[in-house]
Protein backbone atom coordinates (compact mmCIF):
# COMPACT_ATOMS: atom_id res chain seq x y z
CA UNK A 1 0.00 0.00 0.00
CA UNK A 2 1.53 3.31 -0.52
CA UNK A 3 0.69 6.05 2.30
CA UNK A 4 -1.23 8.94 1.05
CA UNK A 5 0.37 11.72 2.88
CA UNK A 6 -1.76 14.04 0.85
CA UNK A 7 -5.09 12.63 1.84
CA UNK A 8 -4.23 12.48 5.49
CA UNK A 9 -3.04 15.56 5.57
CA UNK A 10 -6.63 16.86 4.15
CA UNK A 11 -8.00 14.87 6.93
CA UNK A 12 -6.07 16.42 9.78
CA UNK A 13 -6.51 20.02 7.99
CA UNK A 14 -10.48 19.46 8.20
CA UNK A 15 -9.73 18.82 11.69
CA UNK A 16 -8.38 21.65 12.36
CA UNK A 17 -10.50 23.82 10.93
CA UNK A 18 -12.89 22.95 12.76
CA UNK A 19 -11.30 23.62 15.96
CA UNK A 20 -10.15 27.07 14.50
CA UNK A 21 -13.79 28.29 13.69
CA UNK A 22 -14.72 27.67 17.47
CA UNK A 23 -11.97 29.81 18.48
CA UNK A 24 -13.01 32.15 15.48
CA UNK A 25 -16.38 32.26 17.52
CA UNK A 26 -14.40 33.09 20.52
CA UNK A 27 -12.62 35.84 18.92
CA UNK A 28 -9.53 34.22 18.80
CA UNK A 29 -8.30 33.60 15.08
CA UNK A 30 -5.33 32.31 15.33
CA UNK A 31 -2.19 34.15 13.99
CA UNK A 32 1.09 32.64 12.83
CA UNK A 33 4.44 34.56 12.18
CA UNK A 34 7.11 33.25 10.19
CA UNK A 35 10.59 34.27 9.50
CA UNK A 36 12.69 34.35 7.27
CA UNK A 37 16.49 35.40 7.56
CA UNK A 38 17.79 35.97 3.87
CA UNK A 39 16.97 35.01 0.25
CA UNK A 40 16.97 31.18 0.87
CA UNK A 41 14.54 30.28 -2.55
CA UNK A 42 13.84 27.29 -0.69
CA UNK A 43 13.19 28.35 2.72
CA UNK A 44 10.90 30.83 0.49
CA UNK A 45 8.99 28.24 -0.71
CA UNK A 46 8.37 26.21 2.23
CA UNK A 47 7.11 29.49 4.16
CA UNK A 48 4.99 30.04 1.01
CA UNK A 49 3.52 26.23 1.33
CA UNK A 50 2.94 26.99 5.44
CA UNK A 51 1.15 30.49 4.55
CA UNK A 52 -1.55 28.82 1.74
CA UNK A 53 -2.43 25.91 4.73
CA UNK A 54 -2.63 28.80 6.99
CA UNK A 55 -5.71 30.45 4.37
CA UNK A 56 -7.12 26.99 3.81
CA UNK A 57 -7.75 25.83 7.64
CA UNK A 58 -8.66 30.47 8.43
CA UNK A 59 -5.53 31.43 10.23
CA UNK A 60 -3.92 34.04 10.27
CA UNK A 61 -0.60 34.50 9.09
CA UNK A 62 2.32 36.64 8.05
CA UNK A 63 6.28 36.63 7.23
CA UNK A 64 8.71 38.94 8.90
CA UNK A 65 12.14 38.83 6.22
CA UNK A 66 15.08 40.10 7.62
CA UNK A 67 18.13 40.89 6.05
CA UNK A 68 20.44 37.85 5.36
CA UNK A 69 23.33 39.76 7.45
CA UNK A 70 20.98 40.23 10.36
CA UNK A 71 22.54 39.45 13.55
CA UNK A 72 21.32 37.14 16.41
CA UNK A 73 20.74 40.10 18.03
CA UNK A 74 18.16 41.03 16.13
CA UNK A 75 16.62 37.72 15.10
CA UNK A 76 15.63 37.76 18.99
CA UNK A 77 14.44 41.13 19.10
CA UNK A 78 12.16 39.97 16.51
CA UNK A 79 11.14 37.32 17.98
CA UNK A 80 10.68 38.89 21.39
CA UNK A 81 8.36 41.61 19.52
CA UNK A 82 6.34 38.92 18.12
CA UNK A 83 6.41 37.01 21.75
CA UNK A 84 4.38 40.12 22.65
CA UNK A 85 1.66 40.10 20.56
CA UNK A 86 -1.54 38.80 21.18
CA UNK A 87 -2.45 37.93 18.02
CA UNK A 88 0.16 36.09 17.08
CA UNK A 89 -0.38 32.74 18.98
CA UNK A 90 2.76 30.46 17.33
CA UNK A 91 6.23 31.69 16.34
CA UNK A 92 8.10 29.86 13.69
CA UNK A 93 11.59 30.39 12.54
CA UNK A 94 12.67 29.07 9.29
CA UNK A 95 15.92 27.18 9.35
CA UNK A 96 18.74 27.00 8.25
CA UNK A 97 19.40 30.51 8.86
CA UNK A 98 22.36 31.77 6.32
CA UNK A 99 25.87 30.25 6.78
CA UNK A 100 24.36 27.58 8.76
CA UNK A 101 24.92 29.88 11.67
CA UNK A 102 23.66 28.13 15.42
CA UNK A 103 20.07 28.32 15.49
CA UNK A 104 19.92 27.49 18.74
CA UNK A 105 19.73 31.27 20.74
CA UNK A 106 16.79 32.00 18.41
CA UNK A 107 15.02 29.13 19.45
CA UNK A 108 15.45 29.65 22.78
CA UNK A 109 13.71 33.15 23.13
CA UNK A 110 10.61 32.12 21.47
CA UNK A 111 8.39 31.90 23.90
CA UNK A 112 7.31 28.02 24.71
CA UNK A 113 3.95 28.85 24.74
CA UNK A 114 3.84 30.16 20.60
CA UNK A 115 6.62 27.57 19.69
CA UNK A 116 4.85 25.62 17.10
CA UNK A 117 7.80 23.82 15.55
CA UNK A 118 8.62 22.26 19.55
CA UNK A 119 11.73 23.21 19.08
CA UNK A 120 12.23 24.92 22.37
CA UNK A 121 14.44 23.56 25.18
CA UNK A 122 11.43 23.39 27.38
CA UNK A 123 8.88 21.65 24.93
CA UNK A 124 11.83 19.31 23.63
CA UNK A 125 12.71 18.67 27.59
CA UNK A 126 8.88 18.17 28.47
CA UNK A 127 8.61 15.72 25.44
CA UNK A 128 11.77 13.60 26.69
CA UNK A 129 9.61 13.58 30.06
CA UNK A 130 6.42 11.88 28.52
CA UNK A 131 4.64 15.39 28.41
CA UNK A 132 3.60 16.01 24.77
CA UNK A 133 2.64 19.38 24.82
CA UNK A 134 4.25 21.80 21.36
CA UNK A 135 6.48 18.80 19.98
CA UNK A 136 8.27 19.10 16.30
CA UNK A 137 5.94 18.76 13.43
CA UNK A 138 7.62 15.88 11.50
CA UNK A 139 7.83 13.12 13.84
CA UNK A 140 4.27 14.27 15.43
CA UNK A 141 2.70 13.67 12.19
CA UNK A 142 4.26 10.34 11.61
CA UNK A 143 2.78 9.04 14.89
CA UNK A 144 -0.32 10.60 13.70
CA UNK A 145 -0.33 9.34 10.41
CA UNK A 146 0.50 5.51 12.12
CA UNK A 147 -2.53 6.03 14.64
CA UNK A 148 -4.81 7.43 11.84
CA UNK A 149 -3.78 3.57 9.82
CA UNK A 150 -4.40 1.52 13.30
CA UNK A 151 -0.64 0.61 13.83
CA UNK A 152 -0.12 0.51 17.36
CA UNK A 153 3.00 1.48 18.50
CA UNK A 154 3.13 -0.27 21.93
CA UNK A 155 5.74 -3.76 21.94
CA UNK A 156 6.65 -2.60 18.31
CA UNK A 157 10.11 -2.91 17.23
CA UNK A 158 10.54 0.57 15.86
CA UNK A 159 13.93 1.56 14.16
CA UNK A 160 14.83 5.51 12.70
CA UNK A 161 17.81 6.14 10.69
CA UNK A 162 18.62 9.52 11.57
CA UNK A 163 19.17 11.56 15.16
CA UNK A 164 18.82 14.89 14.11
CA UNK A 165 17.13 17.58 16.66
CA UNK A 166 14.44 17.93 14.32
CA UNK A 167 13.59 14.49 13.12
CA UNK A 168 15.01 11.38 14.51
CA UNK A 169 15.65 12.53 18.73
CA UNK A 170 11.79 13.98 19.00
CA UNK A 171 10.52 10.89 16.95
CA UNK A 172 12.07 8.24 19.55
CA UNK A 173 11.38 10.54 22.29
CA UNK A 174 7.58 10.06 20.54
CA UNK A 175 7.73 6.66 20.12
CA UNK A 176 8.75 5.41 23.88
CA UNK A 177 5.99 7.28 25.09
CA UNK A 178 3.89 4.88 23.45
CA UNK A 179 5.69 2.31 24.49
CA UNK A 180 7.75 1.12 21.12
CA UNK A 181 10.70 -0.60 21.37
CA UNK A 182 13.24 2.18 19.51
CA UNK A 183 16.27 2.00 17.61
CA UNK A 184 17.98 4.86 16.39
CA UNK A 185 20.15 4.83 13.80
CA UNK A 186 22.76 7.28 12.29
CA UNK A 187 25.69 7.90 10.07
CA UNK A 188 28.02 6.25 12.77
CA UNK A 189 26.30 2.77 12.64
CA UNK A 190 28.41 -0.18 11.97
CA UNK A 191 25.57 -2.64 10.24
CA UNK A 192 22.45 -0.17 9.35
CA UNK A 193 20.94 -3.30 7.46
CA UNK A 194 21.36 -5.64 10.70
CA UNK A 195 18.68 -2.64 12.35
CA UNK A 196 16.42 -1.97 9.52
CA UNK A 197 15.54 -5.37 8.69
CA UNK A 198 14.21 -5.84 12.20
CA UNK A 199 11.96 -3.19 12.01
CA UNK A 200 8.22 -3.39 12.05
CA UNK A 201 7.82 0.41 11.48
CA UNK A 202 10.87 1.94 9.89
CA UNK A 203 11.12 5.99 9.72
CA UNK A 204 14.51 6.82 7.49
CA UNK A 205 15.44 11.04 7.49
CA UNK A 206 18.92 10.57 6.39
CA UNK A 207 19.01 13.19 3.49
CA UNK A 208 20.46 10.08 1.32
CA UNK A 209 19.01 9.11 -1.61
CA UNK A 210 18.57 5.45 -1.89
CA UNK A 211 20.07 4.41 1.20
CA UNK A 212 17.18 1.93 1.99
CA UNK A 213 16.84 -0.93 -0.61
CA UNK A 214 14.70 -3.54 -0.49
CA UNK A 215 16.68 -6.07 1.14
CA UNK A 216 16.88 -3.99 4.06
CA UNK A 217 13.33 -3.96 5.24
CA UNK A 218 11.59 -6.71 6.79
CA UNK A 219 8.45 -7.96 5.16
CA UNK A 220 5.11 -6.34 5.96
CA UNK A 221 7.00 -3.39 7.20
CA UNK A 222 5.51 0.22 7.89
CA UNK A 223 7.82 2.36 5.94
CA UNK A 224 8.18 6.59 6.26
CA UNK A 225 10.50 8.42 3.78
CA UNK A 226 10.75 11.45 5.87
CA UNK A 227 14.24 12.25 3.09
CA UNK A 228 13.82 15.11 0.73
CA UNK A 229 16.32 15.28 -1.95
CA UNK A 230 16.93 16.71 -5.58
CA UNK A 231 18.43 14.06 -7.85
CA UNK A 232 18.66 14.79 -11.79
CA UNK A 233 16.19 17.65 -11.04
CA UNK A 234 13.23 15.27 -9.43
CA UNK A 235 12.53 15.08 -6.00
CA UNK A 236 13.02 11.58 -3.99
CA UNK A 237 13.29 10.02 -0.36
CA UNK A 238 15.99 8.15 0.84
CA UNK A 239 14.05 4.57 0.11
CA UNK A 240 13.71 2.87 -3.29
CA UNK A 241 10.62 3.23 -3.22
CA UNK A 242 9.20 1.03 -6.05
CA UNK A 243 11.66 -2.11 -4.97
CA UNK A 244 10.66 -1.22 -1.35
CA UNK A 245 6.90 -1.33 -1.77
CA UNK A 246 7.44 -4.91 -3.29
CA UNK A 247 8.19 -6.11 0.82
CA UNK A 248 6.62 -3.83 2.91
CA UNK A 249 3.40 -3.47 4.19
CA UNK A 250 3.07 0.33 3.55
CA UNK A 251 5.49 3.18 2.18
CA UNK A 252 5.18 6.64 1.92
CA UNK A 253 6.02 8.44 -1.74
CA UNK A 254 8.11 11.41 -2.04
CA UNK A 255 6.92 13.87 -2.79
CA UNK A 256 3.11 13.56 -1.44
CA UNK A 257 4.00 11.47 1.68
CA UNK A 258 5.34 13.04 4.90
CA UNK A 259 5.85 16.38 3.68
CA UNK A 260 2.07 17.57 3.62
CA UNK A 261 1.84 15.91 7.10
CA UNK A 262 4.23 18.08 8.33
CA UNK A 263 2.64 20.99 6.97
CA UNK A 264 -0.96 19.63 8.44
CA UNK A 265 0.46 19.27 11.91
CA UNK A 266 1.73 22.51 12.07
CA UNK A 267 -1.53 23.79 11.51
CA UNK A 268 -3.03 21.69 14.37
CA UNK A 269 -0.04 23.02 16.32
CA UNK A 270 -0.82 26.07 15.70
CA UNK A 271 -4.70 25.43 17.33
CA UNK A 272 -3.17 23.92 20.02
CA UNK A 273 -0.70 26.80 20.97
CA UNK A 274 -4.18 29.27 20.53
CA UNK A 275 -6.13 26.99 22.57
CA UNK A 276 -3.89 26.77 25.38
CA UNK A 277 -2.87 30.34 25.51
CA UNK A 278 -6.67 30.82 25.35
CA UNK A 279 -7.04 28.53 28.24
CA UNK A 280 -4.19 30.36 30.30
CA UNK A 281 -5.93 33.64 29.89
CA UNK A 282 -9.19 32.23 31.48
CA UNK A 283 -7.72 30.74 34.80
P1 LIG B 1 20.31 16.08 9.38
O1 LIG B 1 21.29 16.30 8.27
O2 LIG B 1 20.26 17.02 10.50
O3 LIG B 1 20.51 14.62 9.95
C1 LIG B 1 20.75 13.52 9.12
C2 LIG B 1 20.80 12.27 9.96
O4 LIG B 1 20.99 11.16 9.11
C3 LIG B 1 21.95 12.27 10.96
O5 LIG B 1 21.53 11.64 12.15
C4 LIG B 1 23.01 11.41 10.27
O6 LIG B 1 23.87 10.75 11.20
C5 LIG B 1 22.12 10.41 9.54
N1 LIG B 1 22.78 9.86 8.35
C6 LIG B 1 23.37 10.54 7.34
N2 LIG B 1 23.89 9.67 6.44
C7 LIG B 1 23.62 8.43 6.90
C8 LIG B 1 23.92 7.13 6.43
N3 LIG B 1 24.59 6.93 5.29
N4 LIG B 1 23.50 6.08 7.16
C9 LIG B 1 22.80 6.25 8.31
N5 LIG B 1 22.50 7.47 8.81
C10 LIG B 1 22.91 8.54 8.11
O7 LIG B 1 18.92 15.98 8.62
P2 LIG B 1 17.38 16.23 9.08
O8 LIG B 1 17.16 17.68 9.26
O9 LIG B 1 16.95 15.28 10.13
O10 LIG B 1 16.68 15.81 7.71
C11 LIG B 1 16.86 14.52 7.13
C12 LIG B 1 16.17 14.48 5.78
O11 LIG B 1 14.79 14.68 5.97
C13 LIG B 1 16.61 15.57 4.81
O12 LIG B 1 16.54 15.05 3.50
C14 LIG B 1 15.56 16.66 5.00
O13 LIG B 1 15.41 17.46 3.85
C15 LIG B 1 14.34 15.83 5.25
N6 LIG B 1 13.29 16.47 6.05
C16 LIG B 1 12.03 16.37 5.58
C17 LIG B 1 10.98 16.89 6.32
C18 LIG B 1 9.59 16.74 5.80
O14 LIG B 1 8.70 17.41 6.25
N7 LIG B 1 9.34 15.83 4.89
C19 LIG B 1 11.22 17.52 7.54
C20 LIG B 1 12.53 17.58 8.01
C21 LIG B 1 13.56 17.04 7.25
Amino acid sequence: MIIDGKALASELEAETKERVGELVALGRRPGLATIIVGENPASAMYVRIKHSACDRVGIRSENVNLHEDAGIEEIIETIRGLNEREDVNGILLQLPLPGNRDSAPAMAAIDPAKDVDGFHPVNMGSLLAGAERLVPCTPKGIVWALERLGVSLEGRETVIVGHSNVVGKPLAAMMLNRNATVSVCHVFTRNLAAHTRNAEVLVVAAGVPGLIKRDMVKPGAYVFDVGINRVEGKTVGDVEFDEVLKVAAAVTPVPGGVGPLTVSMLMSQTATATEMQEQINNR
